[in-house]
């Protein structure tokens, strides 16, 4: 077979003579931006030219610090298609974050939405290799700020070389991405991407049984750019002449519900709590979304109740995935095999609340804590190891990589389960786990348990210490405004409704208004652990 080297400038050319006509919509800082793929191309190699006389090289790092709109859309072209790559930066990240993943990553160039200008020049003066920022903004002008020297996004693409031509000295296994994911203790981890695994990825995501991405979708990703490259979406949907619906700066559950019904959006994928959000504005309001084929959902498990509510009362179908920023994300998918789609309602709503299948294309093992593996009999517990073109194999300069990545696989930290059919469920991650009286107890288990509740928004459950169990669950509680449940109801429903035992009930539950969350929307467990350990003291 030929030798020919997969690379993201062949899935920006193959949009460009193929679906010229399709169209891009945008919402940007000041409205609705559309354009067609023939359009964006022509300004992707316009940003591509200007990257090259800014003096960006072959391997150098260019940073992205945005939103989702078509601009970030043409920086994922732009900044691979001449052999850079593409740093997406997490906006939501301390300010010493942001600067120590800037520095370590060597970022050249940053280009930066208007809006999040000042959160870059608060750490300006701790940037030691940026010599230049672009800002993206809808017009030309360039705004007052610190930063220097400083150009205009829209500037610069006007006087770009719209027929400049894209980096034909690839290799396939040349860097092409790059994004840092928040690490339990320490500081960001970075994850590079090759061209080879964004491709391979993306091919994957167009699999029929995974995400089945075609040409005839609207695609909207909510899950944000800066976070696993959107899930790969941006790429996959390129490459496919995908309509794609960007859902821009500041977005809230009802921007995403309106954009969702007035572009007739097929996929969506964002965190549980996106939906969570989503589902109450759904609610509220009289949306037709009848269009969607596929609500993804990863990040965190997606609650067996919430999944229901999209299906059973919304009609909206909901897949599960799971995957990390190691993996590309996309690892596994919770699709109900042909025989499984006969089982009793609940049965298949408990399969499709696990995280599903390994994808085509990746190796998987669950291993315990000698490095055996465990049985597949959906009871028993070990880490989740991942092995494929799409898995990174270390983590960017950084000594963590040891104990991450052994002996050719990736150690993804995800305790789990596996069933005869090869279906995952996590069970925590190693580190949420709680270990009561030498048995453990899933904390995600608990918490799908309460979000199974009527009156329950949002649940978290942490473990604390103890003097008897060692450890013990307690239990963070969002209630629907007006509800008067009590922890003696929450409990009882957990006990006598769902069947947990006994001694895995949590010993308290404080309701609060929010849960604390990354800045990837996950619950921010650290966080409330402390919470916990002051309640609990007074
Ligand atoms: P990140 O790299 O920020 O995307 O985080 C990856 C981690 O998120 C994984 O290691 C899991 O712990 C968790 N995760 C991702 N998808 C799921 C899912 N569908 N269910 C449960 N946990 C998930």
């Amino acid at each position: 077979m030929m030798d020919t080297p997969l690379s993201i400038v062949s899935m920006i050319e193959r949009a460009e003579k193929l679906f010229p006509k399709k169209e891009i919509i945008s919402r940007t800082h000041s409205g609705i931006f559309e354009y067609t793929y023939k359009d964006m191309a022509e300004r992707t190699r316009k940003l591509a030219s200007v990257l090259k006389r800014l003096g960006v090289e072959k391997g150098d790092r260019v940073g992205t610090f945005a939103w989702n709109h078509h601009r970030h859309l043409e920086a994922y072209f732009a900044i691979p298609s001449i052999g850079a790559v593409l740093h997406t930066i997490n906006i939501r990240l301390p300010g010493e974050h942001i600067s120590y993943i800037v520095n370590h990553a060597e970022d050249k160039v940053l280009i930066i939405d208007i809006d999040l200008l000042p959160l870059i020049e608060r750490v300006k003066d701790d940037l030691t290799t940026v010599k230049a920022f672009i800002v993206m903004a809808d017009d030309t002008e360039l705004p007052e700020s610190t930063l220097e020297p400083l150009y205009s996004y829209e500037q610069l693409i006007s006087e770009g070389d719209a027929e400049f031509q894209f980096s034909t000295n690839i290799d396939e296994n040349d860097p092409a991405g790059m994004c840092y994911t928040s690490a339990t203790t320490g500081l960001p981890k970075g994850v590079v991407y090759s061209h080879r695994g964004i491709v391979l990825h993306s091919m994957a995501a167009g699999l029929v049984d995974t995400l089945g991405i075609s040409e005839s979708d609207r695609i909207l990703p909510v899950v944000p750019m800066f976070h696993a490259n959107a899930w790969g979406l941006p790429f996959a949907a390129t490459w496919f002449g995908s309509t794609q619906v960007f859902p821009g700066p500041q977005m809230t559950p009802q921007i995403i519900a309106e954009l969702l019904e007035k572009y007739k959006v097929t996929i969506t994928a964002g965190v549980p709590t996106v939906w969570l959000g989503l589902m109450q504005v759904l609610e509220k309001g009289s949306y037709n979304i009848d269009s969607i084929r596929a609500v993804v959902c990863g990040g965190s498990a997606a609650p067996k109740e919430m999944i229901r509510k999209f299906e059973v009362d919304y009609g909206i179908p909901f897949i599960h995935a799971y995957g990390m920023t190691e993996t590309t994300p996309l690892a596994t998918v919770a699709r109900l095999k042909s025989y499984q789609q006969d089982l009793p309602e609940d049965e298949r709503l408990e399969l499709r609340a696990k995280q599903g299948i390994i994808v085509p294309g990746l190796n998987m093992k669950v291993v315990d804590d000698k490095g055996n593996e465990v049985p597949h009999d959906g009871k028993t517990m070990g880490e989740l190891l991942l092995q494929g073109p799409w898995i990174a194999d270390s983590y960017y300069k950084d000594d963590r990589s040891k104990n991450a990545f052994v002996d050719g696989w990736l150690k993804t930290g995800d305790v789990v389960t596996v069933d005869e059919e090869g279906f995952i469920k996590i069970v925590d991650r190693t580190s949420d786990l709680i270990k009561s009286g030498g048995e453990w107890i899933s904390s995600v288990d608990l918490e799908n348990g309460l979000m199974a509740h009527d009156d329950v928004i949002e649940a978290a459950v942490v473990a604390v210490p103890h003097e008897k169990w060692m450890e013990r669950p307690v239990a963070f509680v969002v209630l629907k405004e007006n509800a008067q449940t009590t922890k003696d109801d929450l409990l009882h429903f957990l006990e006598h409704q769902l069947k947990f035992a006994r001694w895995w009930l949590p010993d308290e539950i404080y309701f609060i208004e929010e849960i604390p969350k990354t800045s990837v929307g996950k619950f921010l467990k650290r966080e409330l652990r402390e919470i916990a350990k002051e309640k609990i003291k007074q």
